[in-house]
């Protein structure tokens, strides 16, 4: 069961600020994963949500959504299952972008899996969340599933307000940040957003590659697609691209909410 009422919806907000108050972090990596995890845990049902703070030490989805970075230096062998490079030219998928399941994709479905195995032990479970929370958010940035020879834009430098950059660090940080959202107005936006939708059925269907094709077609279509040959990303390419971080990031909350409910929602 989720929880879609516009009623619970705005008591579970008011609550939000009190649990989550504390400065906004500076990264939008941080900014990114703790708004898709904020505005998920407020649509799972009692059930799920309560099951997954148990799991999680008490923590919020939003505290734990950022793990997966922090223990990237001491497992270098994680450093893969953050992103998927599919070629920006190709149109369906093929389980070779994923070597040995050690992509986005195959991590975030072995995570799962693990996650909703009530006979998985409680530590294990508890990390799998802790995956999925964190992988929902960077499958649904474009440059984590579109690649274009160059790092998914990692290589490839741009400007942005006049400073030098990447096209990968613009995506992952530089452009929310020059849109100056805060998480609080981040979260309610998207929640508000929730009831007007009539979508949702149709975003939680489909695989986890789907949702991978889905983020490579728009790194495809907007991120690579209206970069002028200048390299800078100026206002009518911003303005291009706010609508496309906002849906992909309300597409990751309605997603990991709908995952986690499927693992820890009553049966
Ligand atoms: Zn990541």
């Amino acid at each position: 069961m989720i929880l879609l009422g516009t009623v619970a919806l705005s008591v579970a907000l008011a609550a939000a600020p009190a649990l989550e108050a504390g400065p906004a972090p500076a990264r939008w990596g941080e900014l990114g994963h703790r708004t898709i995890a904020r505005t998920a845990e407020l649509q799972l049902s009692g059930h799920a949500r309560r099951a997954a703070r148990s799991l999680l030490s008490g923590q919020s989805l939003a505290e734990a959504s950022t793990w997966a970075d922090q223990v990237r230096k001491e497992r270098p062998a994680t450093s893969p299952w953050h992103y998927v490079n599919i070629p920006i030219w190709e149109s369906g998928y093929r389980p070779e972008f994923c070597p040995r399941a050690a992509c986005v994709i195959g991590t975030l479905e072995s995570q799962q899996k693990i996650l909703a195995d009530r006979s998985a032990s409680r530590a294990d479970r508890a990390e799998a969340l802790r995956w999925v929370i964190h992988l929902v958010g960077d499958l649904h940035a474009p440059l984590h599933a579109g690649d274009r020879g160059d790092r998914g834009g990692n290589d490839l430098r741009v400007e942005l307000e006049g400073r030098q950059t990447n096209l990968h660090a613009a995506w992952d940080s530089g452009l929310l940040a020059v849109m100056q959202r805060r998480e609080e107005e981040l979260v309610k936006m998207l929640v508000r957003r929730i009831p007007l939708r009539g979508d949702l059925a149709q975003i939680r269907a489909g695989t986890i590659a789907d949702w991978a094709m889905e983020s490579h077609d728009r790194a495809r279509d907007v991120v690579y697609g209206l970069l002028a040959p200048t390299l800078v990303l100026d206002g009518a390419y911003r303005i291009a691209a706010a609508p496309v971080i906002e849906d992909q990031m309300f597409r990751a909350s309605v997603r990991l909410a709908w995952l986690i409910e499927q693992a820890l929602g009553e049966d």
